[in-house]
């Protein structure tokens, strides 16, 4: 971040200077564990703890001054300061507003429900090509990620890629606003996060609320496969649809599975047809990756830059991450989350290896009325593929079995676990060298435990 001085903050935040003086700071933190001297802290409230309770803290380690919602009685070292206003949240934002106003470079905002973080890690990494970049640490994606996000801007970036995630309607539409997006792509709507919004067209209105809310030429790139992104086209003039349909401007029209080692795609596109290699498994990817070129083509990134890119592009952690342990045992790790779409998926990866196939699943959470159904699908669908092994766990895993006796499955295939513990030690039991491992499961359930496991053994 590029230092500002309280004065500014009070201006932009509509917030009253009550203790100590206009100082200066470097960087925001809104927690007190990991703030760094000279950066300014805000006392959030959260579901469960106030930060107002840790301003003191704080401040102690160094941070220039913090950010309040009520009067404190906090003795203040020399150049510190104490900031009140309204609602900290709200001040948090509005700052990240008026800082990324400062800068004048391309912003990409991406949504959906799933692929966010691998799409924006893919697309950042194609950018990087042509432009400093910079892009959101992880999954920080909601209204306290992307502000911290936005203060992390220096002067040298010229692109900035932002993931947005949501659980209620105008989440996006905040997020939106706070970035100013100039380019929106939207991954997919499907089930996830239907907890709260219910209905696959709620979600659709969620995540459509990032291309209303664009700025400047207003570049939609837009799945062209998925009916609900499909339509968003009709909110802005400027759209680029990718996919494998002929809908697409960037069109996979072929696509040859190489394993764990990636796929290599034919991609159709500007009167052209150019092989990409996309260094990760599972025909998602694809999807994530055209994502990643298109927006590459729309801010001017050569197709060699953008293949240099993809190549150098790495998954984040318990993403379909390959872990090869010593015992010749090889683990597909992607325990990050899961729901009906991206389970089938990573199945079908662990159906293509070689040697004995095991599937240890935890549930698919916030899936709402379609809990049980999606649950028995995928126990179906494990059957369907020849899994040789299923390991589930959770309070869904006796419709998954049932899915899978009935589509072929011997019982002697199907275990069910109460807990992670259980189910590591009948696992480490059971493994074989040669075998293929996957773990995957909703964030809930905590499959990377069983990862650990694996690993803490070989
Ligand atoms: P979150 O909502 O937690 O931020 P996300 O949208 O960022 O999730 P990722 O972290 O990129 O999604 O991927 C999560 C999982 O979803 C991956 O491990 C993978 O199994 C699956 N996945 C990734 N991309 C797609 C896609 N385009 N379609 C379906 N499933 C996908
Ligand atoms: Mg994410």
């Amino acid at each position: 971040m590029i230092q500002m001085n309280a004065a500014e903050l009070c201006r932009a935040v509509n917030g009253n200077l009550i203790s100590g003086i206009f100082g200066d700071f470097k960087g925001v933190s809104i927690d007190s564990r990991k703030i760094e001297s000279g950066q300014l802290f805000f006392a959030i409230i959260g579901e469960r703890l106030d930060g107002h309770q840790f301003v003191e803290s704080a401040l102690k380690k160094g941070g220039a001054g913090a950010v309040v919602d009520r009067e404190m009685d906090i003795s203040l070292k020399e150049g510190q300061f104490i900031i009140k206003v309204e609602d900290t949240t709200k001040a948090l934002q509005k700052l990240a507003h008026y800082y990324r106003k400062k800068f004048d470079l391309k912003v990409v905002g991406i949504t959906g429900s799933v692929g966010k973080t691998t799409t924006k890690d893919m697309i950042a990494a194609v950018l990087s090509e042509k432009y400093n970049t910079l892009k959101t640490e992880g999954n920080l994606n909601n209204y306290y990620g992307l502000p911290l996000t936005l203060f992390q801007l220096k002067s040298e970036h010229e692109a900035l890629v932002v993931e947005m995630g949501m659980s209620r309607l105008k989440e996006i539409e905040l997020l939106a606003k706070l970035a100013e997006p100039e380019f929106g792509v939207v991954t997919n709507v499907g089930y996830s996060h239907l907890e709260y919004l219910k209905t696959l067209d709620n979600v659709a209105k969620g995540k459509q609320e990032l291309i209303k809310n664009l700025i400047g030429k207003r570049v939609a790139i837009l799945n062209a496969d998925d009916p609900r992104v499909y339509k968003m086209s009709e909110l802005t003039d400027k759209v680029i649809f990718f996919g494998m349909g002929e809908e697409a401007d960037y069109r996979a029209v072929k696509v040859k599975e190489k394993g764990l080692n990636g796929m290599e795609i034919v991609l159709k596109a500007e009167n052209q047809k150019i092989p990409i290699q996309i260094p990760l498994p599972g025909k998602h990817n694809v999807y994530n990756a055209l994502a990643a070129i298109a927006t590459g083509r729309a801010l001017g990134v050569s197709f060699s830059q953008i293949q240099e890119g993809l190549l150098k592009f790495r998954p984040s952690k318990m993403r379909m991450n390959i872990l090869k342990l010593s015992q010749g045992l090889t683990v597909l790790d992607d325990s990050y989350n899961a729901n009906p779409d991206s389970m089938r998926a990573s199945l079908k990866v662990l159906a293509d290896c070689s040697g004995r196939k095991i599937a240890i699943l935890g549930d698919m959470l916030e899936l709402g009325e379609f809990a049980g159904e999606a649950h028995r699908e995928i126990g179906r669908f494990a059957a369907e593929l020849g899994i040789d092994l299923l390991l589930i766990k959770g309070d869904y895993s006796k419709i998954v079995a049932e899915g899978a006796l009935k589509a072929g499955f011997n019982a002697d295939q199907v275990f069910i676990f109460e807990n992670n513990k259980e189910m590591a030690n009948q696992l480490l039991d059971m493994v074989q060298p040669g075998d293929t491992v996957l773990v995957k499961g909703s964030r809930g359930m905590a499959m990377e435990e069983i990862v650990k496991a694996l690993t803490r053994e070989a």
